[in-house]
């Protein structure tokens, strides 16, 4: 035992107390609707491969030849040699499918969610406006930011307002920062009643598309552009890990935002690119969203058969609109066991339990893919009710 770290015996064994210690699952065959985990074929319905681009061909290939052309790595961050013509093309590409000026993609979504919020507000005097259940990455850019920091209940639009109200006075900026599609719920944030309220206090709107990108809008492009509202809202953030199947996060906005970004963004300055593959596979990924809406269209069939057939069971889905469906539970040992036992009959639905979500919040939180079969999901849903009413659940 290394007698320096000895403090990690008090800090295992409170996790342990807690119930909170988990090893981490290992999943034996590529990202797909029917995986191996842990030695176990399941139905898996706790990845973020939405559309199932992880395995697509296209994508592939692409990141195979870009190897070929580019090799294995850039050796390099960004603003010293690490940025090659298709870094470049993969940013204009972004700019076009979010309908904005320009974009600048950084390691992943959650330093970008950091290198955005904490360049933009820089001082005192800034004021950062968040709703309660944004994601860890934009927490932790307002902790890094000057800015004093609010944050309103979950889409309570009055009490937003109210606070804009009470402190806008004498501040230098104001954000309101929204996740677009909240990832634990799968719901969505009101933009229109959002853009409103900024438009008021002359504050800046940036939403957190990471679930909502490849989901939501015409070939998914994403929360501003299903509302109709890309002109009102400065700054999107996406993400290319979740729905884009590959690693890496972006922020669509101007070409100022673009060019002052790649001077101030931490994230940006001080870590490597991608490697080519990588970022081939995210340009080969953009052009399936623009091409194949049968996709796209397959993962909102899945979504709406699964939550109804779901509900018609009897479980509380919550007020999710998304393909992310939780099962509220309400107790951390009940979903615990749910996991555990559907796991054994053949379906991965991970529990959520506190501190991801509050106490009494408990569930399990299923993601549908366009890839899911009716066959995949009707075994799901069997084994849901067996399970359920085994537990007392339904
Ligand atoms: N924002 C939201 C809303 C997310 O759910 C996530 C992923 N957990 C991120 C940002 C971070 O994205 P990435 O995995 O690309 O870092």
């Amino acid at each position: 035992m290394v007698e320096s770290l000895k403090f990690l015996d008090a800090e295992i064994a409170a996790l342990k107390e807690q119930n909170i210690f988990r090893p981490l699952r290992v999943l034996e065959t590529p990202q797909q609707p029917v995986s191996v985990i842990d030695g176990k074929r399941v139905i898996n319905l706790s990845s973020n491969n939405y559309l199932g681009l992880a395995t697509h061909p296209k994508l592939i290939a692409a990141a195979k030849k870009a190897i070929d052309d580019f090799g294995v790595g850039t050796a390099a961050v960004r603003t010293i040699i690490g940025t090659q013509t298709i870094h470049q093309e993969l940013e204009k590409k972004i700019a076009r499918f979010k309908g904005t000026e320009a974009s600048l993609v950084l390691q992943s979504g959650f330093t970008t969610n950091v290198g955005v919020v904490q360049s933009v507000l820089t001082s005192e005097e800034d004021l950062l406006v968040s709703d309660e259940l944004n994601h860890a990455s934009i927490i932790d850019g307002g902790r890094l930011s000057k800015a004093e920091r609010f944050i309103y209940p979950h889409k309570d639009m009055k009490a937003l307002a109210e606070i804009l109200e009470k402190n806008s006075k004498g501040t230098r900026r104001r954000m309101i920062v929204t996740d677009g599609v909240f990832s634990m719920d799968g719901d969505v944030a009101p933009l229109p009643e959002i853009v409103e309220v900024a438009a008021r206090y002359d504050a800046i709107v940036m939403v957190d598309d990471a679930h909502a990108s490849g989901v939501m809008g015409p070939n998914g492009r994403g929360t501003p552009s299903h509302f109709g509202l890309t002109d009102k809202i400065p700054i999107q953030i996406g993400t290319l890990s979740k729905a884009i199947a590959s690693i890496g996060g972006y922020v669509a906005s101007t070409q100022q935002m673009r060019d002052y970004l790649i001077h101030k963004a931490r994230p940006f300055l001080f870590s490597s690119s991608h490697p080519p593959s990588v970022t081939a596979t995210c340009l080969a990924a953009l052009e399936v969203l623009e091409t194949d809406a049968p996709r796209i269209q397959r993962l909102w069939d899945n979504t709406k058969y699964f939550k109804s057939e779901l509900k018609k069971l009897g479980f509380n889905t919550g007020n999710s609109e998304t393909p992310i469906t939780p099962i509220m539970i309400g107790d951390t040992q009940k979903a615990l066991k749910m996991e555990a036992l559907l796991f054994e009959e053949g379906v991965f639905a991970l529990a959520i339990t506190y501190p991801t979500v509050a106490r009494g919040k408990e569930r399990l939180r299923t993601i549908v893919s366009s890839e899911h079969t009716q066959e995949n999901l009707k075994f799901a849903l069997d084994k849901f009710r067996e399970v359920g009413k085994t537990l007392g659940v339904i």
